[in-house]
This record gives structure tokens, C-alpha cells and sequence, in this order.
């Protein structure tokens, strides 16, 4: 959690009147943040960071349970507290940072310093440095309670999930499955869930649909009646759907795993034009990441958290979201409105109808608003969502511009004020002042009484307010504003203009989370490298998003992507860059590439790409813009696309090998790392061809195939202990206990590698 500001946070209805006091100081930091920043940080090294959320789980091979531990968050508190140095120094000692996260059984560590893009060591050391995270967190723990990876918890919010047991009767979520003792006792946290649900004038709603198996009841009867505050009646009142998995708490999707990598570009455009290049892959790779089939205690018809955690925090009222109030309910949640706006409002046909042009248009720009003079606005997408507009600068790319005004396509309402504010400041261009007015539009969610009056020369925690709390695909994260007295040098080891990716779901090993952090950094180092053109429509990235949730979408769907021919990438310059060029790497076979003929798997070839001509992923047709292809054709390329392995292979060949010794013994140092890289990259280009099953497709099968399991979509106690048991194991990576479960997991022969380089 990027602000963490100790101090009282207010209620909502206190904290309320305080919002446009934060939007229009957070503004001015923001602008403070560009005055001190825009033009003066260059050349800024390609540092990057990845970060890991582990959940700490109780297991009882006797009674055979697996539990949520809610009574270890000590630990957290330990390791990273100067004053306990015997916890504090294990982990600084091993360069990890250990921070607070939503559940109280989850901890979060992320590197103490980030690594160095230009070195090829820190693509094989951020597997040493996650693997020592763990290490140190469980060095905390007894051996019955293990940090692990996943991404849900398979029965969070059926009867009995914690230990030690705590029953769903909590103010600040007033769930009906999730007591509040799962929530960090840090008082923001209970905080901001019961200020999203004020706010929104009602308990947040997700519905996923049921898995259907021979036996299943497609009814969701795990929703008790009870009578303990008004909103328990709110599943009956249309909140809960049938054939649907019904989930009323914030826990659900903050108290989901996920993995995260921000990058820091050399400057503002550079971060901006990578911003979007990162756009397109969003989708693609929650789906080459998916990891949760699960929830509730159901198997359910998808395999994503992202749904989840994007309804789990959606604080919009009834008329911002565009839907009809339960009975008796207001359209307004808790904002401020009066009657005669109100009364305005619902005569112009309430909730729908009202949100035409006519009222509320897509720049807020109207006469209706909440008492604290902020637009009622339609809003289509809950806080936690995929990016609504690129950010290009237009000036960025090598050649023409590549970004076109009409690829920002969606309804994407702004706050006109603030627009107006930015666009008016010689700082802001119009790409980037939509995209904060956007960003703008929420209220702060939790604000501390202490923290209201700030310096905003020097501090920024009223932009961080708002900034961390829009919870996109992608962040673009600009500098802190730093005391002016900071000399050049100071600075420049300061965070500067960085891009973070944040759709990837957790994976259960160390190996994998390495993997896929290392893929996206390297993906983004080859992309600044060849400067393609990724622009497709918002539109579209939104569609693939839905996609990405189905089961097996990386088997069974396409996605849409840059039509091959326009990324402005000629496969034959990519000729002899596929995974096979670590192996000539080690064995002194590359030759210099300098001419048209290059090895290709092992055999001359004249640069044309003879192994992937027949592999085509895409529909024919004329050349439009963007087409759909296969996940497979995206990673590993086709007739009309290198694909994202071969750029990164040209890219590790020419910019981070280059001068590397070319025949490094094959026992050597170097060798190993180039060998290691490798395998993480065969791991996605597996994936992606669907020759490894994601962990959703391995979770769901183990389920379907256990004995336990009653064809019915339930996950009992039992059969929750066995899928944590085999968690465990794949975790470990200890092949020797059980070669079988790996094998299913990794596939046959990948797994039978991974077990002979894995200590
Ligand atoms: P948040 O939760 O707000 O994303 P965290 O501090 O948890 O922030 O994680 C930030 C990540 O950014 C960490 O992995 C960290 O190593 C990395 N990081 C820190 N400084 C830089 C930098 N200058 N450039 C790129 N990444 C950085
Ligand atoms: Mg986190
Ligand atoms: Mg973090
Ligand atoms: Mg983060």
C-alpha cells in the first residue's frame, strides 16, 4: 500500500466535507510535482521492483484443516521495525522489505532497493531475493503456519476460515461471511471499508457465476438470514443474483494475492509512451496468470480474481453506477445532494435515463451536483478497474506519432474543474490533465484528522490520496515532491517517473512469480528498445479484459491485438531470437548476426522465419488496426509478428549480452544465469501454447479429480485442506515427495527440469 499516514481516520460522514479540500490540494501537489519534475528528470536509470503478497495459513495435518492465520500479523510489525533488530535485520540484511496489506493474514515484501534493469545478475537474482522473502517470513512462524501464494483462499467467507475462529458480526464491513477480524488492525483499513460501503450507500455486490457440474444446485446457499444491521436484507433486495456465488465485503478482493512490478523510465515521455505499450498486455497476461477458480467454497465458471477485487472496492451510488436503487433505498448513497437536485434528478427518470448527454455528459460538465459542488456524474468503472485512456505525448516515438485521438474510445468521465485547472498550467498537455481529471473524479476514501492541513510545496499525501486509491491495470507513478535543497545526486536515487503493472495474479512458487516479474520488465525493456506500435482502442483492451476472466481463455479465446503487420516490427529482424539462442549462447553457436544469414533453431537460415510461417493466429482479412489472435501467436510469434519472446531474446542479445563473453563454460556463472532466463521465458511461451496448464486450470482439475469432491461445485473443509496440502508442495517445489503432483503442475517435461535445477 503505497500511503500508509498514522494518525485518526475520519468517518465518512465526517471525512465527506473534506473532499474537495483534498482534491484541490492534491491538485496543487500535483502540479508542484511536475513543476519540480516534468522538465528536470532525464536520463534516469531503468530501476524496477516487484512485489509479492503472501497469505499466512494455518495447517492441521491431523485434523486436517487448512486455516486464514489472523493472529500473526506481529510478525509484520517485527520485521520491519528498526527496534527489534534480531527480525528487522534479517530482512534488511537480505535486501527485502516486509509491509502491511489488506488482511491481517497477509504480509507484502517487495526488494529494500530495487534492482537494476541494465544488469543481467538482477533477472537472476530477484529469484534469490523473493525465495529469501519467504525464508525470512516463515523464520518468523512456526512450521505449521506457512506464507504462501495464492492468489485466494479457496474458503474465505465459508463457515470457519481463520484461526482462530472469529464469527461475521463486524461493524465495518457488516458482511454477512467475512468477520472484521480479517482486516488489518491498522485503522485505515476497517476505515476504508466501511467508508466505501457508506459512501456507496449500500454493501458492495459481486456475483460470480456458479462452475455447473452434474450435481450442482446453482443457487448460492451459504446466504444466511439474519437480522443483525438493516443490510443484511440487501441479498434479497436484488444484490445477490441466481446461479451466482454471492460475495458482500472488500475482503474478498483486497484480501486476494496478486503480483506487482513497477519500472522507472528515463523520463516522463519515455514512462508515458511505455504506459501505453503496457496497455494491450493487461489482459493478456491476467490470463497467462490466471489463478483462481475458487471462491466462497465454490468452484466457479471463471478463473480470475480481477472481477472480484474491482467489485469488492466499487464505491459508486446507485446513480453513478447507472442501475436502479433496491426498495427503499436512495439513488444517492452518501453523498450530500438537495432535494431540489434530487428532486431534478429522479423527475428526469432516476437512475437510468437520467445519464444521457443531456445531464450528465462525459466531461461532468453540469449544472447537478452533490453540496460540496462535485458533478454527478455517470461512472462506468469501479475505482479498481482497467486504465480508461492512453497517455501518449505524441512526441515520444521514433519515427511519426503512433497514438491517435480516436484509440481513447471509451466513455471516460473527468472532473472538469481539475481538467481545467491542469490544462490551463503549461505542465499539462490534454492526454495527461484527462488522465489525473479522471483519476479525479473519486472522493478520498480515508482521511486523517491530523493530515489535513499540508505544506503542498513539500509534502503530497492529498494527491496520494486519490492517486492510491484508483487501483488500475496500470499506474503511472510520478516523483514525490522532494525539499528543494536536494542536490542533483540526492535526486536521482530518489523514485522518479515509473510505470507499475499490477494485473498479474500471485503464483504459488518462487520460481513462477520471478518468472513472470522478470517477463514483463524484460518485455518493457524491449519495447523502449524497438518502439513498436501496441495501439489498439481502449475499446478493446476492455473487451479482452472480460475475455481474460473465462476458464482456460488462453486455450480456448483470442485476443484482440495490434494487426502483426502494423507494429511496426519485421519479423525478419528477429530471425534466430528464439529460445534456442541461450542454448547456441552457452554452446559458442550464435554467430555475429551481422549478416542476412543467421542461425535459426540450430540451422542457417537466409532471415526469413521458416519455423513460425505456418503458425498463424490471426482471422485474415484487409489490414485492419487491430485483429484477434491467439495468446500463443502474441508470446510466440507468427507469419506477421516476431512475438514478445523474440523481441525480448534480440532485446537480451543486443543490449544486455553484448558484450558479454559469447562461450562462457557451461558451468559458469553466466551460463547459469542465461540458462535460468531462459527457462523463465519458456515457462510464459509454454503457457501461452498451453503445453503448462495456468493454476487455475491445475487447481479446477485437481478438484474435479479428487475423491472428495461430490461433482457439485463445493469445496469442502477436506477437500480445501488437500488443494492447501498441494499447494504447499508445489511451493516447495520438492519434487521428491510427490514427482506426480509437479508434473501435473508444470507439465511432464518441464517439471522433470525444474526438479533437476532447483535445490
Ligand atoms: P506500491 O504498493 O505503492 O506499489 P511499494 O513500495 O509496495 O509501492 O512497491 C513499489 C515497488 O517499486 C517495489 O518493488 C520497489 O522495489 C520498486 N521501486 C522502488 N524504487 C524504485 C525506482 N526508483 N524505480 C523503479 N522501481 C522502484
Ligand atoms: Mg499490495
Ligand atoms: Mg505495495
Ligand atoms: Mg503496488
Amino acid at each position: 500500500m503505497g500511503l500508509l499516514s498514522l494518525g485518526t481516520p475520519l468517518d465518512w460522514h465526517e471525512s465527506k466535507k473534506l473532499n474537495e479540500h483534498v482534491r484541490d490540494n492534491g491538485i496543487t501537489q500535483l502540479i508542484n510535482i511536475f513543476k519540480q519534475h516534468a522538465r528536470s528528470r532525464n536520463n534516469n536509470r531503468f530501476y524496477w521492483g516487484d512485489e509479492i503478497e503472501y497469505m499466512l495459513v494455518e495447517i492441521d495435518d491431523e485434523a486436517r484443516t487448512a486455516r486464514l492465520a489472523i493472529d500473526r500479523d506481529y510478525i509484520l510489525s517485527d520485521l520491519s521495525d528498526p527496534d527489534k533488530p534480531d527480525s528487522y535485520l534479517k530482512a534488511t540484511e537480505k535486501n527485502v522489505s516486509f509491509h502491511p496489506e489488506y488482511g491481517r493474514y497477509m504480509i507484502e515484501a517487495t526488494p529494500l532497493k530495487p534492482y537494476d534493469g541494465s544488469s543481467l545478475s538482477d533477472y537472476t537474482y530477484v529469484e534469490e531475493n523473493i525465495r529469501d522473502r519467504r525464508i525470512v517470513s516463515q523464520s518468523e512462524l512456526p512450521p505449521t503456519i506457512r506464507p504462501l501464494t495464492l492468489t485466494v483462499f479457496p474458503r474465505i467467507g465459508c463457515e470457519t476460515f481463520t484461526s482462530p475462529p472469529a464469527k461475521p458480526i463486524g461493524p465495518a464491513s457488516q458482511s454477512l461471511f467475512l468477520p472484521d477480524e480479517i482486516i488489518n488492525r491498522h485503522a485505515r483499513f476497517p476505515t476504508l471499508t466501511a467508508n466505501i460501503r457508506k459512501r456507496r450507500g449500500r454493501k458492495v455486490a459481486i456475483n460470480l457465476p456458479i462452475y455447473p457440474d452434474i450435481n450442482t444446485k446453482l443457487i448460492d446457499d451459504s446466504i444466511p438470514h439474519r437480522d443483525l444491521f438493516s443490510s443484511d436484507e440487501e441479498a434479497f433486495l436484488g444484490a445477490s443474483k441466481p446461479g451466482h456465488v454471492y460475495m458482500d465485503s472488500m475482503g474478498f478482493g483486497m484480501g486476494a494475492s496478486c503480483l506487482q512490478v513497477t519500472m522507472q523510465a528515463s523520463d516522463i515521455s519515455e514512462a508515458r509512451y511505455l504506459y501505453d505499450s503496457l496497455a494491450p498486455f493487461t489482459p493478456i497476461l491476467l490470463s497467462l496468470s490466471a489463478a483462481a477458480p475458487i471462491f466462497k467454497g465454490f468452484l466457479v465458471n471463471q478463473d480470475v480474481r480481477w472481477n472480484v477485487i474491482s467489485g469488492a472496492v466499487d464505491d459508486r451510488t446507485f446513480i453513478e453506477s447507472d442501475v436502479e436503487p433496491y426498495a427503499g433505498y436512495d439513488f444517492f448513497g452518501g453523498l450530500d445532494v438537495d432535494n431540489q437536485t434530487k428532486e431534478h434528478l429522479i423527475n428526469l427518470g432516476g437512475g437510468r435515463g437520467v445519464n444521457g448527454d443531456r445531464v450528465i455528459n462525459n466531461y461532468g460538465d453540469t449544472n447537478l451536483k452533490t453540496v460540496d459542488s462535485k458533478p454527478i456524474q455517470k461512472i462506468p468503472k469501479s475505482r479498481y478497474e482497467s486504465i480508461d485512456a492512453y497517455l501518449s505525448d505524441r512526441t515520444y516515438s521514433k519515427k511519426d506519432s503512433y497514438f491517435k485521438e480516436e484509440y481513447n474510445d471509451i466513455f471516460s468521465p473527468i472532473n472538469k474543474k481539475v481538467y481545467d485547472r491542469l490544462i490551463s498550467n503549461n505542465e499539462f498537455d490534454h492526454n495527461l490533465a484527462y488522465h489525473f481529471a479522471h483519476l479525479f473524479i473519486r472522493d478520498p476514501l480515508v482521511i486523517f484528522s491530523e493530515r489535513v492541513d499540508q505544506d503542498n510545496s513539500s509534502e503530497n499525501d492529498h494527491f496520494e490520496n486519490i492517486q492510491s486509491t484508483n487501483w488500475q491495470t496500470l499506474r503511472f507513478k510520478p516523483p514525490a515532491l522532494y525539499p528543494e535543497d536536494m542536490t542533483e545526486s540526492q535526486l536521482q536515487d530518489k523514485p522518479g517517473w515509473r510505470v507499475e503493472f499490477r494485473p498479474l495474479e500471485i503464483q504459488l512458487t518462487d520460481f513462477e512469480n520471478a518468472a513472470y516479474s522478470v517477463f514483463v520488465v524484460l518485455l518493457s525493456k524491449a519495447i523502449l528498445k524497438f518502439q513498436p506500435d501496441f495501439y489498439i482502442p481502449i475499446s478493446k483492451i476492455d473487451e479482452n479484459m472480460e475475455i481474460a476472466h473465462r476458464v482456460d481463455s488462453v486455450l480456448n479465446d483470442k485476443f484482440w491485438f495490434k494487426n502483426g503487420n502494423l507494429c511496426k516490427l519485421e519479423n525478419k529482424d528477429f530471425a534466430g531470437y528464439d529460445l534456442s539462442w541461450f542454448d547456441r549462447f552457452v554452446n559458442k553457436g550464435n554467430d555475429t548476426l551481422a549478416s542476412e544469414n543467421v542461425y535459426v533453431n540450430g540451422y542457417v537460415s537466409n532471415g526469413t522465419m521458416d519455423s513460425v510461417k505456418s503458425r498463424s493466429g490471426s482471422i485474415k482479412g484487409e489490414l485492419c488496426n487491430e485483429s484477434k489472435y491467439t495468446t500463443d501467436a502474441i508470446i510466440n510469434g507468427n507469419h506477421e509478428f516476431p512475438g514478445l519472446i523474440r523481441m525480448i531474446v534480440k532485446m537480451i542479445a543486443t543490449e544486455l549480452a553484448p558484450d558479454l563473453p559469447q562461450c562462457p563454460d557451461t558451468d559458469s556463472d553466466l551460463a547459469r544465469k542465461m540458462l535460468r532466463i531462459q527457462c523463465y521465458l519458456l515457462l510464459i511461451s509454454q503457457r501461452a501454447s498451453g503445453k503448462i496448464p495456468t493454476i487455475a486450470h491445475w487447481l479446477r482439475s485437481r478438484v474435479l479429480t479428487n475423491p472428495l469432491y461430490k461433482k457439485d461445485s463445493k469445496i469442502s473443509d477436506s477437500l480445501a485442506y488437500d488443494l492447501i496440502k498441494d499447494c504447499e508442495k508445489v511451493s516447495d517445489l520438492d519434487g521428491s515427495k510427490d514427482p506426480q503432483l509437479l508434473k501435473d503442475y508444470f507439465g511432464e517435461s518441464f517439471a522433470s527440469y525444474l526438479c533437476a535445477h532447483t535445490s
